[in-house]
């Protein structure tokens, strides 16, 4: 039984496992590294498909595949595919499902225990989702891994384990993420974590596909949802394409008719003003959290797919006056990190001297009566950004003589306002033995090295634990949980061998939706050709079609490029 490290990402999910002494991507069925996270369903042959399989599908067969579902975990969310129930938890759980299949294919071994990174700025919900999605899949996770953490992990491992203090961006599809982070002698603690859970990669392919419509005189909201998916995936190319070179075309057909648009990257950064604008605020927050000046960073190392936009990179070095890091691969760096800790779990002795603290993104707080001026206050009982593992005790009396019940509000967030913050659930307490006079109530509350909640509650005569019901607001009941277990259980992800022929189909059914007349001919002749040899059982027939078919998608592709 082995132990991976995984990055379970919006966008895309790697895992690493350890071989030869040392960190390695786990490669999967197309021998590639990352692992699109995102799940379609085929009902007429009852069965699931994930990753680079179900991202064609996006645009051939919308209705029946989800992508981006991690904004969502830790939300009561029912999603339907195909008439089939899923929640953000069941979806991840097959994007976990598919990885640990190939990460046993890869080591030969079978997989039990997983390291999963999360983002920072996850709350205890989407943590406690995340966990569950993992024990959905069959994997245990012993840990919960912050994404900065990993990073930074990653990177000392690569370049030795120096005493520095590191300014760590994670800039990825949704999401920023800012973190410092210090190292000294062989311990890695994180002093501060910042982010911005709205902004990433997408919100600059929005921006460029309303440029593009806006220059092309077509009206955005009048598109339909296939035409509209074609300029994002065209807009995305182009934001792509200008990482490497000045200048590029935003190309799509839209109901036969060609577009095509030139962008540079000065245009970029001056349509896209607004979101560099948002950059800046998270990584002020982290300096001023750690009261330390720009100066005081050594290396500022950039993660994340966005990260790879130059025109990034450049507005970085502009606003904090330091050239980031190049010695980061920013595709790999937090999965690399996730495994190397998995490795640390497994007490490598190699890697014994190596001690990472974590903390966590958000206080903690109950809601009380502001006892001068009656509002609804919340009391803070853990700031923001204190070491994990931690705990507080904070006494709280009854109100009035023989008072049998006793509930409060239990928040994460920031914000003296009760209702501004996220409401976790309640804590109620029953007295089974109410006195004449006040009674004191100690809450003792918890973040567990993973940063999630965990809730106590003494009174005068002891421990009330069993009395206590912590109501939280987004947990699934056991009952639910069963359903979900059962129902991913039975699911049958796409085997390695089909996945191959099954992407190819899908490949040419979305080039046959973005393409016009004339290429859709010759896209529906290939695809049926491919097809019938597939229904017969000459292996070389087969070799042959399916080269043939790939050879026409990629000239296709190739002139929309
Ligand atoms: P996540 O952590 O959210 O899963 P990633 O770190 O994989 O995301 O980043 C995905 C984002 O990176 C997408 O928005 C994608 O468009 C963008 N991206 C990937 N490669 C490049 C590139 N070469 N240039 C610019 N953006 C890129
Ligand atoms: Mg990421």
């Amino acid at each position: 039984m082995a132990k991976i490290g995984i990055d379970l990402g919006t966008t895309n999910s790697l895992a690493v496992c350890w071989k030869n002494n040392k960190p390695v991507l786990v490669r999967n069925s197309f021998n590639e590294t990352s692992t699109p996270s995102v799940v379609s369903v085929d009902d007429e042959n009852d069965v699931v498909m994930v990753g680079k399989v179900a991202q064609e599908r996006l645009i051939s067969h919308p209705d029946v595949s989800i992508s981006e579902f991690k904004r969502d975990m830790g939300l009561r969310k029912d999603i339907f595919l195909a008439g089939r129930e899923f929640t953000p938890e069941s979806l991840s759980a097959l994007v976990l499902k598919k990885i640990k299949a190939d990460a046993e294919e890869y080591l030969g071994e079978e997989i039990d225990e997983a390291i999963i990174s999360v983002p920072a700025y996850f709350n205890d919900s989407a943590r406690s989702a995340t966990k569950l999605a993992a024990s959905l899949a069959g994997l245990n996770v012993e840990r919960l891994i912050n994404e900065p953490s990993a990073a930074a992990l990653s990177y000392l491992y690569s370049s030795g384990f120096s005493d520095q203090t590191l300014l760590i961006i994670d800039f990825g599809g949704g999401t920023l993420d800012c973190s410092l982070v210090e190292t000294f002698d062989g311990i890695i603690e994180i002093l501060a974590v910042s982010g911005n859970n709205r902004l990433g990669g997408k919100d600059f392919n929005d921006v460029i596909a309303n440029y593009f419509c806006k220059q092309s005189n077509l009206n955005y909201n009048a598109l339909s949802p296939l035409n509209r998916s074609i300029i994002y995936k065209a807009a995305e190319l182009a934001k792509i394409n200008l990482s490497t070179s000045m200048s590029t075309n935003i190309k799509a057909n839209i109901d036969n008719q060609e577009y095509s648009v030139p962008i540079d990257n000065n245009k970029l950064i001056k349509i896209s003003s607004c979101l560099f604008a948002q950059i800046k605020a998270p990584i002020d927050k982290v300096l001023r959290d750690s009261r330390l000046k720009i100066d005081a960073i050594d290396n500022i190392i950039l993660v994340g797919g966005s990260s790879k936009m130059p025109t990034f990179r450049a507005f970085i070095k502009e606003i904090t006056g330091k050239a980031p890091s190049s010695e980061v691969n920013p595709d790999t760096a937090i999965a690399l990190g996730a495994g190397i800790f998995a490795e640390i779990k497994n007490r490598n002795q190699d890697l014994k001297d190596i001690i990472m603290t974590d903390i966590c993104p958000f206080s903690l707080g109950v809601g009380t009566l502001d006892s001068m001026t009656g509002e609804h206050i919340t009391e803070f009982i853990i700031s923001r950004n204190s070491s994990l593992p931690t705990s507080k005790i904070r006494s709280f009396y009854t109100t009035s003589p023989m008072q049998t019940h006793v509930k409060f509000d239990i928040y994460q967030g920031e914000s003296l306002i009760p209702s501004k913050n996220l409401l976790l659930g309640q804590l109620e307490v029953d007295f089974d033995n109410p006195e004449q006079k006040i009674q004191e109530i100690r809450v003792k509350m918890s973040y567990d090295i993973n940063g999630i909640l965990i809730v106590d509650v003494e009174g005068k005569s002891g421990h009330l634990g069993d009395k206590i019901i912590m109501n939280k607001d987004c947990e699934l009941s056991e009952a639910d949980i069963d359903v979900l277990r059962e129902r991913i259980k039975s699911s049958s992800v796409m085997g390695r061998n089909e996945e191959k022929n099954a992407h190819i189909i899908a490949r040419a059914e979305r080039l046959y939706e973005e393409s016009m007349d004339y290429e859709r001919h010759l896209i529906i002749a290939g695809l049926q050709k491919f097809k019938i040899t597939m229904a017969g059982n000459s292996i070389k027939d087969m070799n042959e079609a399916y080269n043939q078919l790939q050879s026409l998608l990629d000239s296709i592709e190739g002139d929309n490029e």
